[in-house]
């Protein structure tokens, strides 16, 4: 390994004792801050009966309880504008940022000057990774205002010495433009902008290949590690894939796949300490959401991530479970990092149970998109009723291409692949391609027919 494969060599790099014994140090004093500015976890430890000094190893933050997002919304609507949780002075904070999730109501996240170092440290490392270097000239196509990897982005990526075009979104036109003009050789975005935009780019005449981008850093949705969506993605661009994933409470970008592309490595033990949980033994949907089990970081396992933040000091999380599920794909690496490696399967609130099987909407993109170039691998499942149980077969649209007289063998070949790879009966109707809708952002990969269906007053905001 040469010495600028890495940004911060001796963190990347370290084994796992000397991970441990920065994590446990860090986490001591993470703690005192929390025992001595936190109003939030001062309740939540004394109603727990945790005491301070019952933290004296890593192993002891099983102890401790989770934080879970509904807690984050009530602490910040009884005490706005930030929240109880909020451990630092607001004269000390110098940027807020807010997710909409699901609920529509902006959740508020704050960061103090410290943060935002770490942040843009942990970020920069992250693209950093992913190959980013000084020589590249990197349009931002994703969201610039309120999303955490917004402006943290330009910031870590200016950090590297790389130039950072702020396009943001919905300038599809203007990126046609300013592409070849400034020799933009790699874009972030999300992986659903990166087919949007490559389609956008054939329409206009070109092929998508012949704007030179090479380096593609996707996030904020699972898809650019997918195998089928990669390749295709790849297929377009004459890129390299990779992606980063995050959170907007915790960091913006927390891992990332190295060249290599065989899942997100963690990059950030020095900011973060990351548990994977037993989803089913501590579902907050199923039950008592302070059970979950701490699980293994080792190959195969599969669980909800769990983060504690080292070094926050606006928004000091303990045990703040994501609802983000993944998988562990392996410990070690060619590149030579230490931090183990995942990929993302899904927001658990986007699974759905046919018949007690688990399936997430991303896998059955996958299968479909495995299909390529007999179908766009564009995709929608069509839920009749609220989620997450839904009676066989799973309802799904898919875009084929060609001519539909030639379809019916490509519909049971679909289905087939359903039913062989994922375990569940799906009915797959085709239509032509360019009829699904396409996404700027995330994509949608559920359509919840019953919505519609409802009387407008009945429909929630
Ligand atoms: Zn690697």
């Amino acid at each position: 390994m040469r010495a600028n494969d890495y940004l911060d060599r001796k963190i990347e790099t370290a084994t796992a004792r000397e991970t441990a014994n920065l994590q446990q140090a860090l986490l001591a004093r993470q703690l005192d801050y929390l025992f001595a500015r936190s109003e939030f976890y001062r309740e939540k430890f004394g109603a727990a009966g945790i005491r301070r000094k019952d933290f004296r190893t890593l192993r002891d933050l099983a102890r401790f309880p989770f934080t879970t997002k509904e807690e984050l919304r009530a602490s910040q609507a009884a005490h706005p504008p930030l929240g109880l949780h909020i451990a630092a002075d607001w004269r000390d904070v110098i940027r807020v940022h807010s997710s909409t999730g699901t609920t529509g109501k902006p959740s508020f996240v704050g960061i103090t000057c410290r943060d935002a170092k770490v942040w843009t440290r942990l970020t920069a490392r992250s693209f950093y990774t992913q190959g980013l270097r000084k020589t590249d000239v990197v349009v931002h196509a994703a969201g610039l205002t309120l999303f955490v990897a917004g402006l943290t982005s330009k910031d870590a990526i200016e950090s590297v010495g790389a130039v950072f075009v702020p396009l943001g979104t919905g300038a599809s036109e203007k990126a046609l433009t300013i592409i070849p003009l400034l020799g933009v050789n790699a874009m972030h975005c999300t992986p659903s902008y990166a087919a949007y935009f490559a389609d956008f780019v054939r329409e206009a005449g070109m092929d998508p290949r012949a704007l030179g981008l090479k380096k593609l850093f996707c996030g904020a949705e699972p898809g650019a590690g997918i195998p089928a969506i990669r390749a295709k993605l790849e297929q377009d661009w004459g890129a390299r894939v990779t992606e980063g994933l995050g959170n907007a409470d915790m960091a913006p970008i927390i891992f990332s796949e190295c060249p290599e592309q065989s899942g997100m490595h963690f990059n950030g033990p020095d900011s973060v300490v990351v548990e994977i949980i037993d989803p089913q033994s501590g579902d907050p949907q199923t039950g008592d959401p302070q059970t979950g089990e701490s699980l293994p970081h080792e190959a195969g396992v599969t669980g909800e991530l769990v983060y504690t933040s080292l070094q926050r000091e606006c928004v000091p999380l303990l045990r703040f479970r994501t609802r983000d599920r993944v998988q562990v794909l392996g410990t070690s690496c060619a590149c030579g990092r230490t931090g183990f490696k995942l990929r993302c399967i899904g927001r658990m609130d986007d699974m759905l149970i046919v018949l007690g099987v688990n399936v997430f909407p991303s896998a059955i993109k996958d299968v479909v998109s495995s299909f390529y170039p007999a179908t766009t691998g564009e995709i929608q499942i069509v839920l009749d009723k609220p989620g997450p149980g839904v009676e066989p077969p799973l309802k799904v649209v898919a875009e084929g291409c060609g001519e539909p007289a030639d379809w019916a063998a490509l519909k049971l070949a679909i289905e087939r692949k359903i039913k062989a790879t994922l375990s569940v009966s799906a009915s797959v109707e085709l239509v032509r391609a360019g009829k699904l809708p396409r996404y700027e952002m995330k994509g949608q990969l559920v359509k919840r027919a019953y919505e519609t269906a409802m009387p407008v007053e009945a429909r929630q905001p």
